[in-house]
């Protein structure tokens, strides 16, 4: 079936999203163009920020891929003050972010969930609850989960990194700490709590196929997700998975395949929310201005203390880790602009298909001030 074909239909099988990875030259600006055309009538052309605080890179997860994982010596650990994330948190709420994504290594433990607890009545007291707040620190207990919804996080971000269990395996350590069952409990836990519930892959990885990455956007179909946040693969130096580098694909072909499952994901859920991930900066220098044309509506600017910013280093090349906050907020206005795309200040931007799913069957839902 051609590419216009399939995308004239209402559902894609695992073939036709194949088909759609695969588009090139003509084929693949007619995914493109249906991509931004569904994404201004049903979003707009805008762009969100949420201020991302990285607040402490300490991991207790060794994730194959990952450059903050436990098992690398060759790293500053930090941890943030809770003074310091106070401040951060400031920073965004006097711009007018209407959010603030508070993300860091994995921990589980009483002191980390108490502390995440404390901080979040803190921030939610000091923007007199006007600051959303997106968390994005990993697999937790579903009573954790539920005290930090009740403390005010209403969105949750937890990657599931690939669908297929077996290339889960084949990233990630085989023990219980890393069991493919758990991410997808947690994932249903988040849900089942309230939380605008949102997931998403690497792209490029070793050993991935297309088929691979078209199982992924249907999962994220039928779990029914709130929002997506994607990126390329970027190996890092001190991961274990350095040793594959020369089986994946070139940069660029991984970077255009990114693009690919953001334009398709957003034709497949039209009111989701869809971040342009910061990785996709290191490949091309205005890559995440691209990911916005084709259908993200989320940008996250960096606003974690610039001297830690050196330390929170996921993968090889990451952009940005030596402006301030200022610096990158003026960087991406001009940005987005450029995608013919305006911020919008002072409002949460929350995902409209939580707000639909919540009317559709009755979930919780934080007191919007947008509304
Ligand atoms: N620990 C939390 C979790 O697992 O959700 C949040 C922090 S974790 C470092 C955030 C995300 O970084 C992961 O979900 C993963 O997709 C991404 N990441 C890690 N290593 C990466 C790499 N080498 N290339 C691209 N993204 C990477």
């Amino acid at each position: 079936m051609s590419v216009k074909d399939i995308l004239d239909k209402e559902d894609f099988s695992k073939e036709n999203l194949i088909t759609l990875l695969q588009s090139s030259g003509e084929d693949r600006l007619l995914l493109f163009t249906r991509s931004g055309k569904i994404k201004a009538d049903n979003i707009g052309n805008k762009v969100w920020f949420r201020g991302l605080i990285e607040f402490s890179n300490v991991c207790g997860k060794d994730c194959l891929y990952c450059g903050i994982r436990k098992g690398n010596k060759n790293l500053t650990r930090y941890n943030l003050s809770d003074e310091e994330i106070i401040e951060a948190a400031k920073f965004a709420w006097k711009n007018r972010y209407g959010s603030i994504a508070l993300q860091s290594g994995e921990l589980e433990s009483p002191d980390f969930t108490e502390r995440v607890e404390k901080l979040l009545n803190k921030i939610k007291e000091l923007s007199r609850g006007e600051l959303g707040i997106t968390l994005s620190v990993g697999e937790q207990k579903p009573e954790v989960y539920k005290r930090w919804f009740d403390a005010g996080a209403h969105r949750y971000l937890l990657r599931v990194e690939a669908t297929n269990e077996k290339l889960y395996n084949k990233i990630h350590p085989l023990n219980s700490k890393h069991s493919f069952r758990k991410r997808m409990d947690c994932l249903k836990s988040l849900q089942d709590t309230g939380y605008q519930t949102g997931t998403g892959v690497m792209i490029g990885l070793p050993y991935q196929t297309l088929d691979d990455l078209a199982g992924d956007l249907l999962f994220m179909k039928d779990f029914n997700i709130d929002m997506c946040g994607m990126g390329p693969y970027i190996e890092h130096a001190d991961t274990p998975l350095i040793e594959v580098k020369e089986t994946l694909l070139p940069l660029q072909e991984r970077f255009d395949l990114t693009l690919k499952m953001i334009a398709i994901i957003r034709i497949m859920m039209k009111d989701i929310n869809i971040v342009a991930a910061t990785a996709l900066q290191a490949i091309d220098p205005i890559g995440r201005e691209k990911a916005v044309k084709i259908g993200a509506n989320i940008i996250m600017p960096n606003i974690t203390p610039g001297k830690y910013r050196d330390s929170y280093k996921l993968y090889d090349n990451k952009p940005c880790t030596d402006d301030s906050a200022e610096d990158c907020q003026s960087c991406l206005e001009a940005r987005v602009s450029l995608a013919d795309c305006d911020v919008v200040y002072g409002e949460w931007g929350d995902s409209k298909h939580y707000e639909n799913r919540r009317q559709a069957s009755g979930y919780r839902l934080q007191e919007n001030p947008d509304a």
